[in-house]
């Protein structure tokens, strides 16, 4: 019997090791890599029944062309002469690529450098954009880069951890068993939770803050006033390694404890409880993800964190820090190729003429992109507007997944050329392909990701491409080709595009960056192979493996000093008396996005069969909604029609439906169609945690 192979989870940013042995019967056996430093051999329910999630049966085999199998030559034509006469015509800002945190760095490295370095504009966005844009945003206010500062270690060595905007033990599942196993280990450390809902992460918290929808944004200001008049601020800290603190502390001076009560909806005694637990403890971390980063407030609220942070000089010390986790697999790795429409590659700066001149130079490019590009609402937009008229999506299901959902479908159905990359045969973004490009899956292709710890694992092909299925590396090397770019894409295999992307990163001259791989700008196919997780940075020639970024200032900001960023009260209620109710979307414990690999497992599907509004039971009295009655939830942009589910762990005058549900799977649960494509100035990250909707008993027609 063969050996297991080495390979990552490709579920959550939690970047679980994973052993997987494929089976004489054809099946899959899958265990938790006890040498893997993120999971130390365990799985959650999602990673465990990888292997019941593996069936061809509603793969997409073959290319297609308006619906007829075609050659890849013909498709690949096809997509190349439409992209070239589309810029031709209307130039290079009238198309697009729309990414995903599913694919591979490699992926995301050629995407990245053929729509930037190449076609010359910066119209490549990513389904993280809806995930976690609003902490790069904020860490590059703070930091001066895009930096996650600590470890997964810190959270085990914190004696205060602080979830905020999380549900940890259903999302981040293994992280958080890591976490519960470290406090059952060492009851004195404490957690604090800060969530509208008592979500599952409850069980191990001492103190559940119910907080009002963005209501984190007063919490947090209101910290750092409180930490200022206790006397618990860093004076050396913050002189030799910050800059603003007077001013974030003038803005602060607003919330009082009263201000912060009435702003968050909690009351006086239980913030100050909080307040006085963090300013008590010197090693503490605080964990933020979607419940932070998707708000029109989004990138305010992680400022207003890490201001709390810099303060104290809490940060980047063993137990200490912010730490923003990923909701995707490969989240982080998109940031590091500059994946977004806002970064270029390994960290560098699209606005900073000195770092586009070393990219271009290095690629060889004939452009390159100068300016921002649009980001995932304004792109989806911009093609209903009929200025992107030809879009490539890869990996991902915007039909069902953005905001205003039905816009997005509409937009798509008008769009000359609609090229989608995908796995399975039938999505509703697929509906609308012009052409359709079998993708290798899971456990059928090579390359990296990259973890919320900034760890980089091997995903690992221990299968045969089934079909025709290809790579998204290879996809989008053989269209650059078609577009007369041949040497810039000449790419054999993915170890030689992850030497490309870290000899990039080791780039001399590109300013001080925290990204630099530079030790692997050389390595060997069987060294690709081999590869160790390993976290970045890793730079050529340097003994020090660093773990921790920050801990004696070293920022990225041109003075080496982080920013503090005032932080001003922010509009939250976006109720009305038509629409009076707030909707709260997220994940549930076994579903993945919009379920074409979760829904194949029976197992996983058994713990929440059908998607359900989850409404406090005082409010469905009010309401005159009985237990599982069916209800419609309902904004100016759509409505859904699902199963109410009382229970008081919700709070009064919202409603939290899950996001994983589409027409497909639900008689009506699309949530995408309801929300309002309403986003975050700085980061573009729509707001998907306090939507305005009403609520009603349906009847069926
Ligand atoms: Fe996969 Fe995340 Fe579960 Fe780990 S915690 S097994 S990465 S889904």
């Amino acid at each position: 019997m063969p050996e297991p192979v080495r390979t990552t989870c490709p579920y959550c940013g939690v970047g679980c090791g994973v052993l997987a042995k494929p089976q004489p019967d054809g099946s899959l056996e899958v265990a938790g890599d006890p040498e893997h430093p993120a999971n130390f051999g365990r799985l959650c329910s999602k990673g465990s029944a990888l292997g019941e999630t593996m069936s061809l049966d509603d793969r997409l085999l073959y290319p297609e062309i308006d619906g007829k199998r075609a050659s890849w030559d013909a498709a690949l034509d096809h997509v190349a002469r439409g992209f070239r006469e589309t810029i031709a015509a209307y130039g290079p800002g009238s198309v697009a690529f729309y990414v995903s945190g599913q694919i591979l760095t490699e992926d995301y490295y050629v995407a990245n450098k053929l729509m930037k370095g190449f076609v010359g504009a910066a119209n490549i966005d990513t389904n993280s954009r809806l995930c976690m844009a609003s902490s790069v945003a904020g860490h590059r206010r703070a930091f001066g880069s895009d930096t996650v500062p600590g470890t997964y270690e810190d959270l085990e060595q914190a004696d205060l951890v602080v979830i905020t905007g999380s549900n940890l033990a259903w999302c981040h599942p293994v992280l958080y068993q890591r976490l519960a196993a470290a406090k059952e280990k060492r009851p004195s450390m404490k957690v604090v939770l800060i969530d509208p809902r008592r979500t599952m992460t409850a069980d191990i918290a001492d103190q559940h803050l119910a907080i009002a929808p963005d209501g984190d944004t007063a919490l947090f200001a209101g910290l750092l006033r409180h930490i200022w008049e206790n006397g618990i601020v860093s004076k050396t800290y913050i002189e030799k390694y910050t800059q603003g603190f007077n001013t974030a502390l003038e803005a602060a001076s607003e919330f009082s404890p009263d201000r912060v009560a009435s702003e968050s909806g909690l009351v006086v005694g239980e913030v100050e409880a909080f307040f006085q637990l963090f300013a008590a403890t010197e090693r503490v971390v605080t964990v933020y993800s979607q419940g932070v980063n998707q708000a029109v407030s989004g990138t305010v609220k992680v400022n207003a964190i890490i201001n709390c942070h810099l303060a104290t000089g809490r940060i980047g010390r063993p137990g200490m820090g912010p730490f923003s986790v990923t909701g995707q697999p490969n989240a982080m790795g998109g940031r590091e190729v500059g994946g977004l429409a806002n970064m270029l590659a390994a960290h560098m700066d699209i606005e900073n003429a000195s770092h586009r001149d070393l990219v271009q130079r290095f690629w060889n490019a004939p452009r390159i992109a100068d300016k921002p590009g649009l980001k995932a609402v304004e792109m989806f937009q911009a093609v209903a507007e009929g200025r992107i008229r030809a879009i490539w999506i890869m990996a991902t299901n915007p039909v069902d997944s953005m905001p205003d959902a039905d816009a997005v479908a509409a937009a798509l159905k008008a769009c000359p050329l609609v090229v989608v990359s995908d796995v399975v045969a039938d999505t509703d973004t697929l509906a609308h392909a012009h052409v359709k490009l079998p993708s290798a899956a899971w456990g059928e292709k090579d390359g990296t990701v990259t973890n919320s710890e900034r760890r980089i694992s091997r995903q690992r092909a221990f299968l045969p491409l089934p079909g025709e299925a290809r790579p998204d590396w290879w996809q989008l090397a053989e269209v650059g080709k078609r577009m007369g770019f041949a040497r810039a894409f000449g790419f054999r295999n993915a170890a030689e595009i992850f030497r490309e992307h870290a000899a990039l990163s080791a780039l001399e001259n590109a300013g001080a960056r925290d990204f630099d791989i530079g030790a692997y700008s050389g390595i060997s196919q069987s060294e690709y192979d081999g590869m160790a997780p390993f976290q970045w940075p890793q730079r050529a020639g340097e003994d020090r493996r660093r773990t921790r970024f920050f801990s004696e200032g070293g920022f990225f900001h041109a003075d080496r000093k982080a920013r503090f960023v005032p932080v001003h009260p922010q509009p939250r209620d976006v109720t009305g008396k038509d629409y009076p109710w707030t909707l709260n979307t997220g994940r549930v414990r076994d579903h993945w996005h919009t379920l074409t690999r979760t829904g194949k497992s029976a197992r996983l599907s058994a713990h929440m069969a059908e998607p359900y509004g989850e409404l406090h039971p005082a409010d469905a009295a009010r309401l005159g909604i009985a237990e599982a009655e069916l209800v419609r939830i309902e904004s100016p942009h759509g409505s859904v029609v699902v199963r109410a589910l009382l229970t008081d762990r919700q709070r009064r005058g919202s409603v939290f439906v899950p996001m994983h549900w589409t027409d497909r799977y639900a008689a009506s649960g699309r949530i995408g169609a309801v929300a309002a494509p309403v986003t975050d100035p700085f980061s573009g990250q729509p707001a998907l945690k306090n939507v305005a909707v009403r609520i009603s008993r349906f009847a069926a027609a």
